[in-house]
């Protein structure tokens, strides 16, 4: 590469460093882990238990699989109470949590840096104050947990529930709620490109999740799993698993919804 060339090269991946507010080494880390695409075993794999991957057009699996394979490269897996954890594994988690952020340009889950797995259900025990400061502690079993903006906790067993009669998946669950609270909160509402984006998707979540409640207080069984009704931040991690689950089910369902769904994560599942 001549000189001049090489100053252009290096000037124009600073400006997008500089663009994307993202340190140049990691640019550069990452567009050489993005290289290391999966070969053809994982390829084999992903179509055999993953039927988002099966189903999705082909320049978005071109991206899933350099997403897969930054994420790979960045993130800590950590087998827990005995449980080894395989490369099977760790591929299949990592590209369900990749789909999440498949719409956006950036990478994203840039705090996070391990994903530890349990064989089963865990125990982790509770501790929180009420208003009158009166702190009850409890444990609680748990399929998954977003610990945090840099842990995420799986149970395995449950990680290879997805893809049932139910819109059940607890990888995009806890992602999901990862990019909650990564937004700064457990509202329901994460990241956005605008304010106003954020203001509609608020108001939509509030209204689906007040129609929610009224279906159960009416006794009727809901379609989406009445665990959403918990609060936002519940609605929005279980609405997600629905809408990369189920998405033709939850575009027929529940129309708007989907659509607001589809908009804040930039992505069309049901078109797939
Ligand atoms: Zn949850």
């Amino acid at each position: 590469m001549n000189t001049a060339f090489a100053v252009v090269v290096g000037a124009g991946l600073l400006l997008i460093a500089v663009l994307v507010g993202q340190p140049l080494l990691v640019v550069r880390r990452r567009a050489r882990l993005a290289g290391a695409a999966p070969g053809r075993r994982d390829r084999a794999l992903l179509r055999r238990h993953l039927p988002q991957y099966r189903r999705l057009p082909a320049p978005l699996r071109r991206r899933l699989e350099q997403r897969i394979a930054v994420f790979l490269g960045e993130k800590e897996f950590v087998g827990c109470r005995g449980l080894t954890v395989t490369p099977s594994m760790r591929l299949l988690i990592t590209a369900q949590a990749c789909l999440l952020g498949l719409g956006r340009d950036q990478h994203g889950y840039d705090r996070l840096r391990a994903v530890l797995i349990y064989p089963a259900q865990f125990v982790v025990p509770e501790r929180w104050e009420d208003e009158d400061g009166v702190v009850t502690e409890e444990e609680r079993v748990l399929a998954g947990q977003a610990w945090d903006v840099s842990r995420i906790l799986l149970s395995w067993a449950d990680v290879r529930q997805a893809g049932g009669a139910e819109p059940y998946n607890v990888v995009i669950h806890e992602f999901a709620h990862y990019l909650d609270h990564e937004a700064g909160g457990d509202d329901g509402v994460p990241w956005l490109p605008s304010a106003a984006a954020r203001e509609q998707w608020r108001t939509l979540l509030e209204r689906e999740l007040a129609d929610l409640r009224a279906v159960i207080a009416r006794g009727a069984e809901p379609w989406l799993d009445p665990y959403a009704a918990e609060d936002a931040g519940e609605f929005f991690a279980v609405a997600s698993e629905a809408f990369f689950e189920q998405p033709r089910e939850l575009a027929a369902r529940h129309p708007q919804l989907y659509r607001g769904l589809a908009a804040g994560y930039g992505l069309d599942p049901a078109a797939w």
